[in-house]
């Protein structure tokens, strides 16, 4: 067997499983198995006593004889299953509500039984429901001072079968393969850098990250795999970076000419804020170096990142190219495209729209005016980097909101010319300031680190379903006062068909609080058409309507400056970076602006974390560090954010001095050796994540 064999030959697999595996976790071979490490362990060693449970939520593993199981009847076809487990201190009820009936033929009374779960109470009682159990003679004494390690698991991969205790079975079979060589992985660091900080081999940590015999070899492991990821991190970023300057050609924008001028003389509406003033200056040197530029340009909501990507489109123009800009969402871009067609207005450059909804007509003569040059800046969603948009001449690509681009879609944007154009990316603070500075090194960055004047914070409160009646009174006093509001609901999937019943009783809610036709309420979320959102945003930025009640659809980018309530409804449901840019919609104007979160009463510690730390600041380089910190590694929500943020099992918070290694390692290693002659494994390595390390130009 090799790491690319089928998980479906592994013993204990059998096909429905390894299905779950592939659909629920993506896995599909014994190497990315071997990858899917426990996020935690529990330590059999200690075991643990009915009497001494004091702890809710604290695993504990209990050894004890079975008695007394009862099955009662729970609706038609459902039963439930307790039993009760005696082990010489006390008796603890254990349940089960599915499987029951595999559980009462599998256990036998007068065994000796080994319990592992979480104990809760219920009605004053402890239980545990759905324990894990194994007959205790199965495992002697000396093997239980292993680790027991624990898999996060979906609610599919439980009902079929898919628990931890079950993976973990599974895993253990995985890493046998391992111990008695049938299985062997090959080593990808070289050997003078394992030497130099005493790492272990690459098979022996892969074993010992599953089943460790010690806590000292689980961290040998763990240290062994976190510097291997921040390794590749770093050597992928320093690599590309060392092309780029060695290498890419870029375009020479020497030229400021009338379009840049005009636009600065007579057509900007207010005077650009000192940091824009700078950022805008970085970029014009960057673009006259003849080297490709690939800036950052990190600017919290708000801070008038539109007007500085403008600005250098122009500059764009006046050199004789083309300048596009990609944003994630159709009304984002929708409205990216009238901002600028209001401030270019009367100028002589041509502004296009493009999205995915055009009828193919309309796509296809705008295609061909890109093609022959006679558009000069198009604004777009993805359907800016299909195959057959052409331009005639592309000399900058802005990408707006970066975290919401895959890396591939990004760098197929940088595929669509001869001579690379130059990238601005430009988001909203993902990446706290402290990280970006130890990942990027010398990357270029750049920093709007002021907010137009006359805002003032927006302030944010905390309230629960029974402040409701409130809440909607202080909407009213501000709809009144010619305020406008958005109320917005969380829809994790589109399709989630519990989320728009929400979405739709709320608006039933709302629409009954604030009767028509004195209150108008849009709707607007992700099953509506193109034109229909269109045309409620619409409605609202004209101030027609009072209330927006919306899906997160509008979280990036929306700018109704008249808009000064952000009501958030389930706001435990959504992550910091979101609950920041959703409150970013308001406080543009000027006026004093609210953001509100509304919550259920009994909030999980993460979720109370977030909403203090919403409470407590608006500023999002603040609040991305908070981010960072609640969100443990291998999160999913990790996935849309930079790609540094994807680490499986380092943490670039926590492991500061792992990544302050490897940075300086792989920046002494590329100055000695700048084409990896000398390191065949690490040149493997960048040969093969070449594609996709397109992005590492952009970033
Ligand atoms: P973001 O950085 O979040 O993309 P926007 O570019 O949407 O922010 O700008 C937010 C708001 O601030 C817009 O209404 C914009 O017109 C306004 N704005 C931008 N720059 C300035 C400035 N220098 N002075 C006053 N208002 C500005
Ligand atoms: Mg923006």
């Amino acid at each position: 067997m090799t790491l690319s064999t089928d998980i479906l030959y592994l013993k204990g697999m059998g096909p429905a499983r390894a299905k779950v595996l592939n659909s629920e976790l993506n896995i599909f071979t014994l190497g990315q198995l071997l990858e899917y490490f426990p996020f935690r362990y529990i330590d059999r060693s200690v075991m643990g006593t009915i009497a001494a449970i004091s702890d809710e939520g604290q695993d504990v593993v209990l050894q004890g004889r079975i008695t007394n199981m009862q099955t009662t009847a729970v609706g038609k076809f459902k039963e439930r299953l307790t039993a009760d487990l005696y082990d010489g201190t006390g008796y603890l009820q254990l349940v089960w509500f599915a499987g029951t009936k595999w559980v009462r033929e599998k256990l036998k009374p007068n065994t000796n039984y080994l319990v592992f779960g979480r104990p809760s109470l219920f009605n004053g009682q402890w239980q545990m429901t759905h324990p894990e159990i194994e007959n205790a003679s199965d495992h002697p004494e000396k093997e239980r001072e292993k680790f027991l390690p624990v898999y996060n698991t979906t609610e599919k991969m439980k009902s079929h079968g898919l628990g931890s205790r079950a993976l973990a079975r599974i895993t253990e079979n995985l890493v046998g393969l391992l111990q008695i060589r049938q299985l062997s992985v090959e080593e990808n660091l070289p050997q003078d850098i394992l030497d130099h900080f005493r790492l272990i081999p690459r098979q022996q940590a892969l074993a010992a990250i599953h089943y460790p015999d010690s806590r000292q070899q689980l961290d040998a492991a763990r240290t062994r795999l976190k510097f291997e990821e921040l390794f590749f991190l770093q050597l992928d970023y320093q690599y590309a970076h060392q092309q780029r300057a060695s290498r890419s050609q870029g375009r020479i924008f020497t030229h400021v000419g009338d379009h840049f001028n005009g636009f600065y003389k007579e057509k900007i509406p207010f005077p650009l804020t000192g940091a824009q003033k700078r950022v805008i200056r970085e970029i014009r040197e960057d673009m006259r170096t003849g080297r490709q530029m690939n800036r950052l340009v990190q600017g919290d909501v708000g801070s008038g990142k539109t007007l500085v990507a403008l600005m250098c489109m122009l500059l764009a123009v006046d050199n004789g190219s083309q300048a596009c800009l990609m944003a994630p969402t159709e009304i984002l871009a929708t409205q990216h495209f009238y901002t600028f067609q209001r401030m270019l207005d009367g100028m002589d450059v041509n502004v296009q729209l493009l999205t995915g909804s055009l009828r193919a007509a309309t796509k296809k003569k705008l295609k061909q005016q890109l093609a022959d040059g006679e558009i000069d800046l198009l604004i777009g969603t993805h359907a800016l980097i299909e195959d057959d948009v052409a331009f005639r001449d592309l000399g900058l690509v802005v990408i707006d909101e970066q975290h919401r681009f895959g890396v591939e879609q990004r760098s197929k944007l940088w595929q669509k010319s001869a001579v690379p154009p130059h990238i601005l990316v430009m988001t909203a603070t993902p990446i706290p300031r402290t990280l970006a500075m130890t990942l990027y090194g010398d990357l270029d960055c750049s920093i709007i680190d002021e907010l137009p004047p006359g805002r003032q914070p927006v302030r944010t409160y905390h309230r629960l379903e029974r402040n409701r009646p409130l809440v909607f009174s202080f909407l009213k006093k501000q709809i009144d006062d010619g305020r406008q509001v958005y109320i917005v609901y969380p829809l994790i999937e589109e399709s989630e068909k519990v989320d728009l019943k929400n979405l739709q009783d709320g608006l039933e809610m709302v629409q009954n609080y604030f009767p028509r036709p004195q209150y108008q309420t849009s709707m607007v979320h992700g099953r509506l058409t193109a034109d229909e959102k269109a045309f409620e945003m619409d409605r609202f930025k004209r101030g027609q309507t009072h209330i927006m009640v919306a899906t997160t659809v509008i979280e990036v980018g929306v700018d109704v400056p008249n808009a000064t309530v952000m009501v958030i409804e389930n706001a435990e449901r959504f992550g910091l970076s979101q609950l920041h840019q959703l409150r970013g919609r308001v406080g543009r104007g000027g006026g004093q602006s609210y953001c509100i979160l509304m919550t259920k009463d009994n909030l999980a510690y993460s979720s109370q974390e977030r909403i203090r730390t919403m409470c407590a600041t608006t500023d999002g380089f603040q609040i991305a560090e908070a981010d960072l910190r609640l969100r443990g590694p291998g999160d999913i929500q990790g996935l849309q954010q930079s790609g540094a943020l994807d680490l499986h099992l380092a943490s670039i918070v926590d492991d500061e001095p792992l990544v302050a290694a490897t940075r300086d390692t792989v920046r002494d290693l590329l100055n000695a050796d700048p084409s990896l002659g000398r390191y065949p494994l690490l040149r493997q390595h960048i040969e093969h994540s070449k594609n996709k390390m397109l992005w590492g130009k952009i970033s």
